[in-house]
């Protein structure tokens, strides 16, 4: 090796950024709004950035990453740091306008798209790479934060998503992704050797695509890339970050390389054995991730320490880390006083893991008896948790024990399709919408007052009927065929269902950052399920009986409330998933028995949870596809089961969405022009079929011509008797007065078509 830097023995892979009271959303919305200037925002980033990293380094962390801090997001941060934003916004002279005109769009300018990242539910922005962008090295925003954290006399480790993941993770016009790897490769070493005569010794260089699979050519890119950033030596030492999942064969290539440090996810499937495996590690820093910086529950500490122990004899040295960035957590358990004292004393949020890193490396450095207490009280916790009834509820056990394959089965395809015919007796290319109207200020004026005690539950349940009732009036005047009672009720469509679940629980300020300014606060999946009353049956019941047309009842579906909850670690995530959809199941009975025709079960998240290893897939989809199966097959063959799937590109799961055995799908097509229905007959799918005709995305009222388009590409591909009339998604994000015009417009065209 070139020269010896210090290892650390503390750190965090990444910080979250929108403040622990969510005070980057506010400043950023204000400053879209107009209501505030840049030098406001800025202010409050700064401010932000200055209180983690105090934080951070009062807590005893000896190595913190620097440079995570986002505007928006982290992946459009490294497009401005290589000069790859697309041309359409080059003419914006300021670079904050610009940043978020890539990010949002404009009047006139298309935003880039935006994905999950990983696994997870937070979203990035997809840089666009063609043959006309020529990267050059901006890193203004990284040296500005690396002086800030000087000032504070931090032991800053500067942050950067690696050249590897970057193209991967793009959109690229042509050409294989890391055919521009050679391009990129000087701007980094460019950065490193400014970033070694700025002082920095160790520079943190993220590739979670190692997590993923990769071809052997990818895998030799990935080597030859890292052993030449590596191979010069005015540059700091240099770790690679990985998380979200084990690097099996990648692991091998980056050891091979002079790089002085490895990071890897000790929580998402590494193992001691995989890292005993690959003797070059021994002359590594290996950042050990364990303690999962996605979850929520506090961490075995005992585990841990065997885990690190075990790790010693394998590398030159181990620092103790969060699995990932502290991004995906949220930030502490302080405000949490609403939680019953003995959960809570099982969990951890971003505070409680940074002082787990602590007494992890602690206890590394100087023994266990320097943290004996906290030791202590971790072991009490577990056994708390381990020992608490509601983890194991037998009567739930015994009924999905009982369970057998023909509860998850229902009566042949066709035979359904009939009598629901005779049932309903719809008129051909059916209207509908996908559950959700706009959720209006009274909405959410009247949760607030029910939430501070302003109103009481009565009155809510009036206001909230007195919306259903518009609703239903509205899709009556429009002529839609197919009703929906609008969801008023429901906060978000998780949510709803998790504060009427028993086993989950509800943070106050538990936010996490999804894309953007946008936060979510996902329910806690902590103990067996069970559905103490129905949950929706008096909503559709209602909003039934003020129509004589038919009423689809509304449900989330069991994948969806299992993916965007935080869930137990101390059981598969597929026994997890079966009891909600147990409890799913009772409720969408017990809507059929209450007089309801029609019952959509929506998985808008069936595909975010796919494993990303190919490898994984096939158990995931088994499970996932009997989950919503077990929550469906309980109806009779009259009934029909619609579900809703809010994305186009079914790439690898195109058999597992027949699997559903929904009787009628609607999907998000609007934007991908309808080949999905083509990839659709080729997987000899033959139930019903709604492909979005119009994208509710946009605020732009669809017109009749446009609408009768889509609908006869879609008649090209569907025969009539198994096509639906929908928009592609909920409407509750979209105004009034454009869901109205757009919906006529919808009902018109499938009336001219008919
Ligand atoms: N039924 C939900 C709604 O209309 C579906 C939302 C979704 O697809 N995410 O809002
Ligand atoms: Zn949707």
């Amino acid at each position: 090796m070139a020269f010896s830097p210090t290892p650390f023995t503390a750190t965090v892979l990444g910080l979250p950024r929108v403040g622990p009271n969510r005070e980057l959303k506010r400043a950023t919305e204000a400053y879209w709004a107009g209501t505030a200037d840049a030098d406001h925002l800025h202010t409050v980033g700064r401010e932000l950035r200055h209180t983690h990293l105090s934080v951070l380094a009062a807590a005893g962390l000896d190595s913190i990453p620097v440079g995570t801090f986002s505007y928006y997001d982290q992946v459009l941060d490294t497009a401005v740091l290589l000069g790859a934003l697309p041309p359409r916004v080059a003419d914006i002279a300021d670079p904050l306008d610009r940043y978020f005109a890539a990010a949002r769009g404009t009047d006139t300018i298309a935003p880039l798209e935006m994905t999950k990242w990983f696994d997870t539910n937070y979203h990035y922005i997809v840089p666009e790479i063609d043959s006309a962008t020529q990267f050059s090295l901006n890193p203004a925003k990284l040296f500005a934060e690396l002086t800030e954290a000087d000032n504070l006399n931090i032991p800053a480790r500067p942050v950067v998503i690696g050249p590897v993941t970057f193209l991967k993770l793009a959109k690229h016009a042509d050409g294989a992704p890391l055919d521009r790897l050679a391009e990129l490769v000087p701007l980094y070493r460019d950065l490193l050797a400014r970033l070694a005569s700025s002082g920095v010794e160790w520079v943190q260089i993220d590739e979670p695509i190692l997590v993923t699979d990769l071809s052997d050519s990818e895998l030799a890119s990935v080597r030859a890339t890292y052993t030449e950033l590596a191979a010069r030596t005015d540059r700091p030492a240099i770790l690679i970050a990985t998380y979200f999942g084990h690097t099996d064969a990648a692991l091998a290539e980056i050891a091979a390389t002079p790089v002085e440090g490895v990071a890897l996810d000790f929580t998402a499937g590494t193992t001691v054995d995989a890292v005993a495996s690959v003797p070059a590690l021994s002359h590594k820093l290996l950042v050990a991730g364990v303690v999962d910086g996605r979850n929520i529950w506090r961490t075995d500490l005992d585990a841990a320490l065997s885990t690190l122990g075990s790790l010693l004899g394998s590398a030159a040295s181990v620092a103790v880390s969060s699995s990932c960035s502290l991004l995906h957590a949220p930030y502490s358990l302080a405000p949490e006083t609403g939680l019953e004292k003995r959960l809570r004393s099982w969990l951890a949020f971003g505070a409680e893991k940074v002082d787990e890193v602590r007494v992890l490396a602690t206890a590394l450095t100087r023994g266990t008896d320097a943290v004996a207490a906290e030791l202590r009280a971790a072991r009490e916790a577990a056994e708390s948790r381990r020992t608490d009834p509601r983890l194991h509820d037998d009567t739930v056990r015994a009924r999905l024990a009982a369970l057998t394959p023909a509860d998850s089965e229902r009566g042949p395809a066709g035979d359904r399709r009939d009598k629901q015919r005779t049932e309903l007796n719809l008129p051909p290319l059916p209207t509908t919408t996908i559950g959700s109207y706009p959720q209006t200020s009274a909405i959410r004026s009247a949760r607030a007052a029910l939430r501070k005690g302003e109103i009481d539950q009565a009155e809510y349940v009036t206001r909230m009927r007195a919306e259903i009732d518009e609703v239903i009036a509205l899709q009556e005047r429009l002529g839609l065929d197919v009703l929906v009672h609008g969801e008023p009720e429901r906060n978000d469509m998780v949510q709803y269902f998790a504060e009427l679940l028993d086993g989950f629980a509800a943070t106050d300020n538990g936010w996490v950052q999804s894309y953007g300014t946008r936060c979510v606060r996902p329910p806690i999946l902590f103990g067996d399920v069970t559905r103490p009353t129905p949950m929706t049956t008096d909503w559709i019941g209602y909003a039934r009986s003020r129509t004589a047309k038919p009423v689809k009842g509304m449900l989330t579906g069991p994948v969806t409330i299992l993916a965007w909850s935080f869930v137990r670690d101390d059981q598969p995530h597929e026994d997890s998933a079966r009891q909600i959809a147990l409890a799913i199941r009772d409720e969408v009975l017990d809507l059929e028995a209450d007089g309801t025709r029609i019952i959509q079960v929506d998985e808008p998240a069936l595909r975010e949870l796919l494993p990303l290893r190919s490898a994984e897939r096939p158990a995931y989809l088994a499970w996932s596809v009997d989950s919503f199966r077990l929550a469906t097959a309980g109806v009779a063959d009259t009934t029909q089961i619609h579900t809703h799937l809010c994305y186009s590109e079914f790439g690898g799961i195109i058999d597992a969405i027949a699997g559903l055995d929904a009787d009628v799908t609607s999907i998000e097509a609007a934007r991908s022009h309808m080949e999905v229905l083509d990839d659709l007959n080729a997987a000899g799918f033959d139930f019903g079929v709604g492909p979005g005709v119009y994208d509710i995305h946009s605020p732009r009222v669809p017109s009749v011509e446009e609408i009768t388009t889509s609908l006869r590409s879609a008649l090209k591909a569907v025969p009539a008797e198994r096509l639906w009339v929908n928009p592609d998604c909920g409407l509750k994000t979209r105004g009034p007065v454009e869901v109205e015009a757009s919906l006529r417009n919808l009902v018109a065209a499938a009336a001219a078509l008919r």
